[in-house]
Parts: C-alpha cells; structure tokens; sequence
C-alpha cells in the first residue's frame, strides 16, 4: 500500500484507518533535547532516531510503515549542566511513552516499534516495555545503535569504538542527515570521563545506576573522538540502521504477539 505521507502526524484521518486495515506498523521515533558538545545541535538524538525510522518507512513495501512523531524531549536529567538541555522527569517520560501506546493501539494498531536515540531513555523505555507487556500492550523497543552494534565496531577509527556521547559515531551520522548544523572545527576527541567526580560514577555504577552521574559543568559534553567523524562513515551506518529496522517491522509484523494481562482474571 501507498501512503501520501509516512508521516502518521500528515495523514488524514480516514488515512489512518486505512493505513490500520493495511496492516502498518507504527514506528516511534524518540530522543532528547540535550547538548552534544559545542559541536552538534540539541535536537541529534532525536533528529538520528526520526531519520532513521523514515528512511525504513521508505524502504519497506511490506509491511507499509507509520512513522508518528510524537515529542523532540526526553530523559535527560544527566545533561542539565550544560545549556540548552531540556528533559522530562521520569514519570512523565513514562506517561507520555505509555498514553500514546494507549493512544495508537485505540485505533487498532497492535504493532508498534519505539525507535530511541539517547541513551538516557533506554531504563525507562525498557522499564515501559516490561509493564506494557504485562498488562497486555506488548511493544518493541530498540535504539538504533542496536541494530548496527558490529558495524559501529568495524567502521570506527578513534579510542572508543562505541556509541559514545557526540563523539565518531553520533556526529558521522549527523554529518550524513544534516550536515548543515555540524560545526567540526570546535570536535575534540574526549576520553576523560565527563562525569563530576563527587557523584562517585564508580560507587554507582556497581550499584547498577548507569546514568545517575551528570556530565558536569567543566567537562566538553562530549565522550569519543568527535574529530575522526566522516559523512562516509555516517552514510555507511546510517544506511545499515534504516535496512535492519525494516527488516525488524517485518519480523513484527509477522510475529503472533502475547496480548494477555497478567493482572487480569482469566477467563473461566
Ligand atoms: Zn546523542
């Protein structure tokens, strides 16, 4: 089926409806507001996730994808040292995540796919998919990185080979979607662990609270080497991303999902 628009937010109503019968899957793209560094804009997390998820909507005949765009905001409280970052409390993250699963499955649509860019959403958005699935709503839920893990790997040249903060691999991607907003002459290549010392990050890592430590004030905001970033690089993983999460809708959509509350009484 062709839509006018993969664009859930642009479509009509009866276009809806028709996309549902159509069977689409509908993907959410969710990231931050929150500084990159003196490099990259605010909006990178949710910018990468929301290209991303349109780039598979394009690409897959089948199943049709619903790209709905629902908040440019989300947890980001470890960010509030530098400016610019603006971030949900935990609970209304969590609202808001659970009131538009609500919101999409009251029109039918059973299979939803939760695309994340920023790393601080993942516990709660891991949190909401647990407790969703219990009380029968089951969602997916992936950060983009997930699908590419030894492509990052393979395709980094700097220190970290990981996913890091505004670092090689978030700004590469950058450089392919919006080359524009990219200022590579202020890149660093950060390896000094951006958090305040006094939060005491190996205490409470141990403790299993990845994301309490705040990048603090006298820090670049950045973890990895922003400097060896390429549009090459960024092309090459940013592609990769867009054909595995088609593939992934795919997978979903053909999968028979449990939509069972465990809080419920079964049936006699
Ligand atoms: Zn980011």
């Amino acid at each position: 089926m062709k839509f006018r628009s993969h664009v859930w937010n642009e479509l009509r109503s009866p276009e809806i409806a028709a996309a549902r019968d159509a069977g689409a899957v509908v993907v959410i793209p969710i990231g931050a507001t929150e500084q990159h560094g003196a490099h990259l804009p605010l909006d990178t997390d949710v910018l990468s996730a929301t290209r991303v998820a349109l780039g598979a909507a394009e690409l897959s005949k089948e199943p049709p994808i619903l790209v709905a765009k629902i908040a440019s905001v989300g947890f980001s409280p470890h960010h509030m040292m530098h400016p610019g970052t603006i971030s949900l409390r935990m609970e209304t993250f969590t609202a808001l995540v659970r009131d538009v699963v609500v919101s999409v499955r009251r029109h039918g649509f059973r299979k939803i796919i939760f695309v994340n860019g920023h790393g601080g959403n993942v516990a709660p958005l891991s949190a909401m998919a647990h407790e969703l699935a219990a009380e029968g709503m089951p969602i997916v839920f992936c950060s983009y990185w997930d699908l590419i893990r030894s492509e990052i790997a393979e395709t980094l040249e700097g220190s970290r080979k990981t996913v890091g903060h505004a670092g090689e691999f978030e700004t590469s991607v950058l450089l392919h979607v919006r080359p524009e907003g990219v200022r590579l002459e202020a890149a660093v290549d950060e390896r000094r662990p951006p958090w305040n010392p006094r939060l005491r990050h190996d205490v409470l890592v141990e403790a299993g609270a990845v994301f309490p430590p705040i990048f603090s004030s006298d820090s670049t905001g950045v973890l990895g080497d922003a400097r060896r970033a390429s549009t090459e690089k960024g092309r090459k993983l940013f592609e990769s991303a867009v054909s595995r999460l088609a593939d992934l809708a795919r997978r979903v959509a053909e999968a028979d999902l449990f939509e069972a509350s465990v809080w419920e009484e079964p049936e006699p």
